[in-house]
């Protein structure tokens, strides 16, 4: 079995025999419910090329199932298995309604041009509708590793291609581009979700004094591995919003630092323009990428692949608090010898699941056909402006135009979709936070966001009864 699956399954266990739940029950949520492997040719530069890829779904207790698809080489079954294991357990923390699936296709989207990248992503989208594998009610696929809006608005068309008539055909995928029947705010919300755990795990004042630091995560020395999606807008939040200090970041490439704060939206800039992280202005390289995993910081933000702290390393971690941005940056093994030096994780299930949050926002609006906001905000800004001129002719104090606009704002859709995310991942917090500080026996957060969602999901099981 892989680490990581492996890794997913012993955390499951440790939680498990905490839940007093049935063993039959909890081997019906552990097992992985379908696997569908696929091979299927593409002609690239002018010879057939047989692509290996994968869909799995976890459980079927609520439906559709989700979960992103992934390109990557090293993607094989047991990872998409691990992967769709923790959407399961992660859609039923944030409390969105849907069973937990992964796509994994094994490729490295870096050999291939954007022509052969299409012409992959929609083979397999076909692949998936032949075998009833993807649609608005069965299971909706969004972007993970190595792909993004792009992948998902080719996925897009070729389901609504193949399915004529299909009103809810743009539900069939989440996270696509915004003129394409997505949401404003997909892009960032796994970051953005990151930062809100971040943010409300150092608001506690006895769990940060326990480790040394002060409250809030003003000020925090914060370390990032992986500049892509998640680890990008993790990072420029954290620094912009939140007023934390971003000193190092690594890329494939490379690992830089700089103990006065990298600028992170400029890094990004740089990036697309230089096609790597070395040579940032102000900052220094260190000899190996994985420099970052055991740098001197408050807090360590793996934002990049699975596996990446383990046996041999995790001894050297010197960061007091690690948030895992990525899914399974800790393997079981490492985590022990973390948890024994006293470091404090925020477990991936929890941590990321800011994408899937959005994602549910972005399912509705398609179901719904209407964006959020377009009914309701012309009649909140007529209420508050009725209130703000009831205030003026009462008080007789003048109130500018410019504070009109400022006090009557109604909200667009991208300030429900941050509020409906912020929202989720505050009470999602404190959720897993009374479960952890409440037992004894639960002694990281980790099982105590375990525990929340086997409550959730063997609720659903014992409340549907099981087809005899
Ligand atoms: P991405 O492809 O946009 O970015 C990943 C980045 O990590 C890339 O820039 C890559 O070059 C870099 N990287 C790879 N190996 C590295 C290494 N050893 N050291 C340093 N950098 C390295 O992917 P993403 O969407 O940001 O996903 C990252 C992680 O977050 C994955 O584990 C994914 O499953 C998880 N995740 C993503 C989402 C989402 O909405 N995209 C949601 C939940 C979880």
């Amino acid at each position: 079995m892989s680490n990581f699956l492996e890794s997913v399954n012993r955390n499951f266990d440790r939680a498990a025999k905490l839940s007093g739940l049935p063993e039959g029950l909890l081997n019906q949520i552990k097992t992985c419910n379908s696997v569908y492997r696929m091979s299927f040719p593409v002609k690239i530069n002018g010879d057939i090329e047989i692509i290996e890829a994968y869909r799995v779904q976890h459980s079927q207790h609520r439906n559709p199932t989700k979960g992103g698809i992934r390109f990557s080489q090293k993607v094989d079954q047991e990872e998409v298995m691990a992967l769709a294991t923790l959407m399961t357990y992660k859609c039923a923390i944030v409390d969105v309604p849907f069973g937990g699936a992964k796509g994994g296709v094994a490729i490295s989207p870096r050999e291939y041009t954007p022509e052969q990248l299409e012409a992959i992503t929609r083979r397999y989208t076909v692949e998936l509708i032949r075998k009833n594998f993807i649609g608005p009610g069965i299971d909706v696929p969004a972007p993970d590793y190595g792909t993004g809006a792009r992948e998902m608005s080719w996925i897009m068309d070729t389901f609504s291609q193949m399915k004529v008539g299909e009103i809810n055909a743009m539900g069939c995928v989440t996270g696509k581009p915004v003129t394409q029947g997505g949401i404003r705010g997909r892009e960032e919300a796994t970051g953005r979700g990151v930062y809100y755990a971040t943010r409300e795990m150092c608001s506690k004042e006895e769990d940060m004094k326990a480790l040394g630091l002060t409250p809030g995560i003003k000020g925090k020395r914060i370390a990032v591995q992986g500049l892509g999606n998640v680890g990008s807008f993790a990072a420029s939040i954290c620094q912009e919003e939140g007023g934390a200090k971003i000193i190092c970041i690594a890329e494939y490439e490379g690992c830089i630092v700089n103990e006065d704060g990298i600028d992170v939206k400029a890094l990004v800039e740089y990036k697309k323009q230089n096609k790597t992280i070395l040579g940032f202005p102000g900052t220094t390289t260190t000899p190996s990428r994985k420099d970052v995993l055991t740098l001197d910081c408050d807090i360590l933000i793996p934002a990049a692949l699975e596996s990446q702290i383990r046996i041999d390393n995790a001894d050297q971690v010197k960061a007091k608090i690690i948030v895992e941005a990525a899914n399974g940056p800790i393997t079981a093994d490492a985590e022990e010898i973390l948890i024994k030096k006293g470091v404090l994780i925020i477990p991936d299930m929890y941590a990321n699941a800011g994408g899937v949050t959005v994602s549910y926002f972005e399912w509705l609006k398609n179901l719904s056909h209407v964006r959020f906001g377009r009914l309701q905000k012309r009649n909140e800004q007529a209420a508050l402006m009725r209130l703000v001129n009831l205030v003026e002719s009462t008080t007789g104090q003048p109130i500018s135009e410019a504070q009109k606009n400022f006090l009557t704002k109604g909200a667009d859709e991208i300030d429900l979709v941050r509020s409906g995310l912020e929202e989720t991942m505050i009470s999602s917090f404190n959720q897993i936070y009374d479960i952890w500080k409440s037992d004894d026996n639960v002694t990281d957060m980790r099982t105590a966001a375990f525990l929340n969602a086997l409550k959730k999901v063997s609720s659903d099981y014992l409340a549907m009864g099981i087809f005899p």
